[in-house]
């Protein structure tokens, strides 16, 4: 891709964006960076950009030299069907997103990991692994490094691992992962696309590109992720929740007590050094779910995806056991904060989804106080009856969406408002009793109150250490 002296504009100012700009403007490119925001904390990196010639305008979108672009690149939380980007398109600009950029510059096969939730759980899973396995993974994308940041780094890996947003998908042109994998799709950011499909249809893009040689991992007992595999071009390797409903050469299925693995023949799509001769490749095998240090079944499946993939990728069995011994619940996704009188508190502020709220509350079996509420992204909380039904003991409600939930789930269970998080956590703790749970699982962003859900899940766990410091006193 030529882009010496080319117009270029970057939209996004954070950190994909700067590294976008940079990473432009030194292969020649008369760049261009835009954000609607004017926000005081953007002026640093406008300033370090404007120092090294790039050209920065804050508060808007859609300037003549805007317009004038050859080439628009996004960053992953900018929509790609707002009006300038249209009319600059419509004008003859090619519109890209950071991974299309960046995985037109790099040589190294590339893993690419989607899906409604759990994507940061297996992509970080599967760094661990293959470096367990002897190999140099980078793993980043949509968590931790922009790829682009991987282009010029100059610490070459094996393999990328990359977890990929569907906003991600809507901009990708030619990317082409070598493995592929789709988790999980249930209704998320509805109030960004159209309706279900068109969400849906973005997350299908991750097997858009692959061909013969490359290898596609899907959870095949997902509704509508079965529904898309027929159009799939490259090696199946779908994996079952439950029953087997469709049949396939390779496989692997989750049993009351096992996943098993039934493998035809070598995986490993990627010929690296680490499909070494003294790893001797196992057809048949089977991982206790003992072995596996994550609550929930859907972590399991999570854990099923991520070997299909480290396999595919040229891990070994030794190495992807040896990480799974060591593997932790990452921060905020059901993580355990502490005990007091006998209450345990969950802290699992990135659940943005009702789906994510649905399998947490299933890790319970003892009543919970569920904290829930903030920002809609347009779910249907409804859909939460049943397992509210059968878990929740009284729900607290935070939050802009908190008047909507309740009136779709107050009649379900005993429910109260909260004006903050702390509040909740105070009411929370006067409600549950010895032997029950406090889950912070909020099914909706954290942006009407928090700066991110980290900001939320950190606000949460000092709530619930004050409350130990409170019964102190
Ligand atoms: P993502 O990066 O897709 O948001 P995370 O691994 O960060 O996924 O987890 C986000 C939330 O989704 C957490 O609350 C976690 O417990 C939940 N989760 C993780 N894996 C799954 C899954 N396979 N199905 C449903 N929920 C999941």
């Amino acid at each position: 891709m030529e882009l010496s002296g080319k117009k270029i504009t970057v939209i996004g100012l954070g950190k994909t964006g700067i590294s976008t700009a940079i990473f432009l403007k030194k292969r020649g490119a008369n760049v261009l960076v835009t954000d609607s925001s004017k926000d005081n904390k953007l002026f640093d990196a406008a300033n370090k950009l404007q120092n090294i010639g790039v050209s920065v305008e804050l508060g808007a979108c859609g300037s003549s030299s805007f317009l004038n672009s050859e080439i628009i690149v996004l960053s992953p939380g900018v929509p790609h069907r707002i009006e300038p980007v249209l009319s600059a398109a419509k004008s003859g600009a090619t519109v890209i997103g950071e991974i299309e950029l960046a995985s037109r510059f790099i040589k190294e096969p590339i893993l690419a990991i989607t899906g409604t939730n759990g994507k940061t759980t297996t992509t970080t899973l599967v760094g661990k692994m293959l470096e367990e396995s002897g190999l140099k993974a980078f793993a980043g994308g949509n968590i931790g490094k922009p790829l682009i940041d991987y282009v010029d780094c100059g610490n070459k890996a094996d393999i990328i691992v990359a977890e990929i947003s569907s906003f991600q998908l809507d901009t990708i042109d030619a990317f082409r992962p070598k493995v592929s994998v789709l988790l999980n799709i249930t209704e998320d950011h509805l109030d960004r696309y159209p309706d279900f499909n068109a969400y849906a249809n973005s997350k299908k893009r991750i097997f858009e590109n692959q061909q013969d040689g490359d290898c596609a991992i899907f959870n095949a007992s997902d509704r509508n992720i079965s529904l898309m595999a027929k159009d799939i071009k490259c090696r199946k390797l779908p994996y079952f929740s439950h029953n087997i409903t469709a049949d396939f050469d390779d496989y692997a299925k989750l049993t009351d007590n096992c996943i098993i693995f039934n493998l035809v023949q070598n995986i490993a799509a990627i010929n690296q050094k680490a499909i070494s001769s003294d790893h001797e490749f196992e057809s048949k095998f089977s991982i206790p779910f003992s072995a596996i240090h994550l609550p929930g079944k859907h972590n399991i499946e999570n854990v099923a995806a991520a070997i299909l993939a480290s396999l595919a990728a040229g891990g070994n069995l030794a190495g992807i056991i040896s990480a799974l011994e060591k593997f932790r619940s990452l921060p905020h996704r059901i993580e355990y904060v502490t005990t007091i009188k006998g209450v345990k508190y969950y802290n699992d502020s990135k659940a943005t989804t009702v789906d994510s709220v649905i399998k947490a509350l299933d890790v319970f079996d003892k009543p919970v106080t569920l904290i829930m509420g903030g920002r809609n992204k347009g779910s249907n909380f409804s859909l939460l009856t049943d397992a509210v039904k059968k878990h929740v003991k009284k729900l607290i409600l935070i939050g802009e969406a908190k008047e909507e939930i309740k009136s779709v789930l107050g009649g379900t269970v005993e429910t109260i408002l909260s004006s903050s998080l702390e509040d909740a956590v105070f009411s929370a703790s006067k409600f549950a009793e010895s032997g029950e749970a406090v889950l912070l699982s909020p099914a909706c962003s954290s942006f009407d109150m928090f700066t991110s859900y980290a900001d939320r899940g950190e606000v949460f766990r000092k709530a619930v250490r004050g409350i130990v410091n409170d019964q102190k006193q």
